[in-house]
């Protein structure tokens, strides 16, 4: 075995390698040019030295769900990394937003008014300007976070007239038990009829779906970097 033996170079690339395929594949499928559509690579809950071999490997937008956990892994793969992008894809306290908006190059879960009020206030003071997508909780379920549907479009009005901001894209995650397609249809109508250019949408299990439907970023994690441990929260 060599160094330069890619195959045995890391799992992980393996993961990587698949997700590339079956993301080209999808939007072949479709007559969408592959270029249009950014993989996030989903690092939570796995160690910079997991992140490193994928970094290595060309990719540049990861995701991860905690500010926390963000603050303690990513600073120094930055200063080596300078041109990646980190979006927030889980639920953000009011309370570390200024963390956020340091941190963060995208935050996708801006999901109520006071926190865009506070995302709003600490975007000027720090002058700092992440981009901003709208989570929408298309199947309105009680216990997920999200814009529900019927308030979307109200929602995204405030956030641009009262307070200025601008909202780059849209966000969802469908319910677990759920065909999809209804919800990622759900969601590009949303952003079609306000006019936002990204949609964020489509996991491990469904992202070809998700392309099909129009979305312009896909969230993927396990199908890149393995199986995660199971959660333990903060
Ligand atoms: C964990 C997570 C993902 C990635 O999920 P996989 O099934 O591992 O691809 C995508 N989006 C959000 C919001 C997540 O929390």
């Amino acid at each position: 075995m060599t160094a330069q033996d890619p195959h045995s170079a890391s799992p992980d690339l393996a993961g990587l390698r698949d997700v590339r395929e079956r993301l080209a594949r999808a939007a072949d499928d479709c007559d969408r040019d592959p270029a249009g559509i950014t993989l996030v690579c989903v690092s939570k809950t796995f160690p910079a030295e997991a992140i490193e071999p994928v970094l290595a490997a060309g990719e540049r937008v990861f995701g991860e769900n905690r500010v926390q956990e963000a603050q303690r892994k990513w600073p120094e793969l930055r200063a080596r990394y300078p041109d990646l992008e980190l979006h927030l894809i889980g639920p953000l306290q009011t309370n570390k937003a200024r963390e956020a908006v340091q941190l963060f190059d995208v935050i996708e879960t801006l999901d109520r008014i006071k926190l865009a009020e506070v995302l709003a206030a600490e975007m000027a003071r720090a002058g700092k300007h992440p981009k901003l997508y709208v989570e929408v909780n298309t199947g309105a379920e009680p216990q997920k976070a999200g814009v529900l549907p019927a308030d979307a479009d109200a929602f995204i009005r405030d956030c641009r007239e009262r307070l200025g901001l601008t909202i780059d894209g849209l966000m969802c995650i469908p319910p677990e038990d759920q065909q999809r397609s209804p919800h990622f249809a759900l969601l590009a109508q949303i952003a079609k009829r306000n006019a936002i250019p990204v949609l964020s949408m489509g996991m491990s299990a469904d992202f070809e779906l998700a392309v099909q439907l129009g979305a312009t970023h896909v969230r993927v994690g396990s199908a890149i970097f393995g199986k995660r441990p199971p959660l333990v929260s903060e």
